[in-house]
């Protein structure tokens, strides 16, 4: 499992894979406090809630950590990047979002890792949701040192265990930094080096299930096969969303297949709780909450389902707003 995940990453033999029993923040959180030196300090580049998630890991590891934001409709900025590493000298690492679920956009992540490279500073990118779907290839992107993930988004495994995908001399260094024994990253690859032991209890069952998911992975087409298939639910979403007169927060060049965001309607008979209570009732289940800013609510694209499955959604959508009375048009009238 290891391997496979490392060969995703488009890993070589200065790289590896660790594995870490919990949810994704477990293992963002254990790549952070294990691979930022003690005495290090991080710009964070924040467009939505998980870069500020990542703040706040850093303000509880008492590390600090500098943010570097902009627009939620907006992706990070190469040259801004490039900027704020010149004004602080002081910044020794740098954290990226690369899909950033809050709105479902795609940040550049090669521009990015190539500005972290140009001022000799190291990037961490949290790759929770574009990991298996979108192609990364961590040998053309020597600024990264490590990116997490974990296996249940696009690897369409079960939830349970996060991994980071390391550069070796990155996570060889890194003893003692972390402040938390069981968040320590260093010390569960020490453990997997020495005997293929986990260190504590195992997630037998979670890690045979995302195996097969891997295989599956590799049946469909690897990376590529993946993107394909959320791309066309992606597309089939917003094309059917729009018809009904829905409109997306993000321009079309930004979003990735991943997670679709949609402003809130402003018709007063559009009540989310009840719009979400009824897709429900029809056998949908959209996020139930918002994360932006702005006023939003958002469909979600991955998982083990095909375009035919989108377009029962937006069906159950039409169906929703028949039964409210909405006529397309009417969405965001006030
Ligand atoms: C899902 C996700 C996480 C981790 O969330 P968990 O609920 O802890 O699994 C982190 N970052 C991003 C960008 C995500 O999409």
């Amino acid at each position: 499992v290891r391997e496979g995940i490392a060969a995703i990453a488009g890993a070589g033999a200065e790289h590896c894979c660790v594995p870490l029993q919990g949810s994704g923040t477990f293992v963002v959180e254990a790549m952070l406090q294990t691979l930022i030196p003690r005495d290090g300090r991080l710009l964070v580049l924040v467009n939505g809630a998980y870069g500020r998630r990542i703040l706040e890991i850093m303000r509880r590891i008492g590390r600090p950590a500098v943010p570097l934001e902009c627009g939620e409709d907006e992706a990070v900025s190469p040259d801004a990047v490039r900027a704020a590493l010149a004004a602080d000298p002081a910044i020794t690492d740098v954290a990226l979002v690369h899909c950033e679920t809050t709105s479902g956009i795609l940040n550049p992540l090669a521009e990015i890792a190539a500005a972290v490279a140009a001022s000799g500073r190291r990037l961490l990118v949290d790759a929770m949701s574009s990991f298996g779907a979108i192609a990364i290839d961590l040998r053309r992107l020597p600024s990264v040192t490590a990116l997490a993930a974990s296996s249940n988004k696009c690897l369409e495994g079960v939830p349970g265990i996060g991994f980071a995908v390391v550069a070796r001399g990155a996570i060889e260094r890194s003893a003692g930094n972390a402040v938390s024994l069981s968040l320590d990253l260093h010390a569960q690859w020490r453990g997997f080096e020495k005997n293929g032991q986990w260190r504590f209890t195992p997630p037998t069952q979670i890690l045979a299930a995302l195996d097969k998911a891997l295989d599956l992975h590799a049946a469909g087409g690897g990376v590529a096969g993946r993107l394909a298939r959320y791309a066309e639910n992606c597309r089939t979403l917003v094309e059917g969303m729009r018809r009904l007169g829905f409109e997306t927060l993000l321009r079309d060049d930004l979003q990735a297949p991943i997670i679709v965001t949609f402003r809130m309607p402003r018709h007063p008979a559009f009540r989310f709780a009840d719009f979400y209570a009824r897709l429900h009732a029809r056998g949908f289940v959209i996020y139930p909450g918002k994360l932006t800013r702005q006023e939003t609510f958002r469909i979600g694209c991955i998982g083990a389902i095909d375009a035919a499955v989108l377009r029962g959604a937006v069906d159950a959508v039409a169906a929703t707003l028949r039964e409210l009375g909405i006529a397309p048009g009417e969405l965001y009238r006030g």
